[in-house]
C-alpha cells in the first residue's frame, strides 16, 4: 500500500491532492494507495472535506524504512516526517521551489510545474475531460485551487489555474466567488486555535542569511481577530522558540484576504532588523503593515533578508 501525503502543517492543497491522487492511483494505475496528513486541519480544509463528504486521511505518525510512498505539495525534507530519505520515493509532484535534500534508493517519478497549485498539476496528469471527474474530486480539485490562489488574487496564479477552476466549477455549477467566499469564512474562523496552535497552523522554516526562522501566514477576512489577540500571541511567539531548538525567531504574517495586505508582527529587534531589510519600510512599532504582500511563496520568501 503507497501511502500519498503533502506537507506538515497540513493545508487544503496538500490534503485535497493527497486525497485526489489516491484516488486516481486506485482507479487508474495498478498500484494500491491511501492518502494519510501530517497534522491536524485547518478549519478551512475541514469545511471543505465535509462540503465534499470526503473523511479526513488517517493521521501519518511515522515512516518505516523502505516503505512506498508519493509526496505532494513539497519538495522539502524540512516538511517530512523523519526518515523521510529512507522510504521507497516512487513519485513527487509539486509546486514550490526546489530546496533539495531528498535523497533516494532508485529512479524517482517527479512532476513539478510553475503553477499555483499541486491540483491544477494532478488535473493534467490525470488528463481526463473534468467531466469524466467524480464529483467529490472535481469539488476537491477546485477548493485547491481557490486555496492556493486566494480566489485568483495570489501572484502566484498563472492562467491555467484560473482555466482549470473555471472548467471545474461549470461541472459543478457553482459560483466561484460564491463557493471561495464561503472557505475563507470557514479559515477565518480560528477561534478554536490557540495561540501556540496559530502560530503552527500554516508555517514553514525557512534560512535566512544562517537564521533559521518559521515563517507563519494566517490568511483571513477577519484580520482584527487574530490582530486583537497580539500581544498572547507574540508571548506564545518567545515560548516556541524556546521549545524549538531549530529556530531562531518566528515571523508571523496575518494576510488580510480582502484588502490584500499583510500585517507582519515585529516585537523584537530581530524581526523588525529582518522585515525592514527584506521590505525597505521603517518598522516603528510591533506590528507593520505591507500593502499588497499575500504570497508567502512569491512575495514573501523570495523577499527575506538579513
Ligand atoms: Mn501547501
Ligand atoms: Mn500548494
Amino acid at each position: 500500500m503507497t501511502k500519498v501525503f503533502g506537507h506538515k502543517s497540513p493545508d487544503t492543497d496538500a490534503t485535497c491532492s493527497a486525497l485526489i491522487w489516491a484516488w486516481y492511483l486506485n482507479e487508474h494505475t495498478s498500484m494500491d494507495a491511501t492518502p494519510r496528513v501530517l497534522g491536524a486541519l485547518n478549519t478551512e480544509t475541514q469545511f471543505v472535506l465535509a462540503k465534499w463528504n470526503t473523511k479526513v486521511p488517517e493521521l501519518l505518525e511515522t515512516i518505516a524504512e523502505g516503505e512506498d510512498v508519493v509526496i505532494v505539495d513539497t519538495n522539502n525534507p524540512q516538511e517530512l516526517p523523519e526518515g523521510i530519505n529512507d522510504a521507497n520515493i516512487i513519485q513527487i509532484i509539486d509546486h514550490h521551489k526546489l530546496v533539495g535534500g531528498i535523497e533516494t534508493a532508485g529512479p524517482v517519478d517527479i512532476t513539478m510545474r510553475a503553477v499555483a497549485c499541486t491540483a491544477t498539476i494532478l488535473h493534467d496528469l490525470i488528463g481526463e475531460p473534468v467531466e469524466d471527474l467524480p464529483k467529490d474530486i472535481a469539488g476537491l480539485m477546485l477548493s485547491c485551487i481557490l486555496s492556493d490562489t486566494l480566489g485568483f488574487r495570489s501572484p502566484t496564479t498563472t492562467p491555467h489555474d484560473k482555466d482549470v477552476a473555471e472548467a471545474l466549477a461549470e461541472h459543478l455549477e457553482i459560483d466561484i466567488e460564491d463557493y471561495a467566499n464561503e472557505m475563507f469564512a470557514a479559515k477565518s474562523d480560528v477561534s478554536a486555535f490557540s495561540e501556540k496552535g496559530l502560530l503552527t497552523l500554516d508555517s514553514k522554516k525557512y534560512d535566512v542569511g544562517g537564521k533559521n526562522f518559521r515563517v507563519s501566514v494566517l490568511e483571513t477576512t477577519t484580520p482584527q481577530t487574530i490582530l486583537s489577540r497580539k500581544n498572547e500571541l507574540v508571548e506564545a511567539m518567545t515560548t516556541l522558540k524556546e521549545e524549538e531548538s531549530d529556530v531562531d525567531e518566528i515571523l508571523l504574517f496575518v494576510i488580510d484576504i480582502f484588502k490584500e495586505e499583510a500585517t507582519v508582527f515585529t516585537p523584537n529587534a530581530l524581526t523588525k532588523e529582518v522585515i525592514e531589510k527584506s521590505f525597505g519600510v521603517a518598522v516603528e512599532s510591533d506590528t507593520e503593515v505591507l500593502p499588497g504582500i499575500i504570497s508567502r511563496k512569491k512575495q514573501i520568501l523570495p523577499s527575506l533578508k538579513l
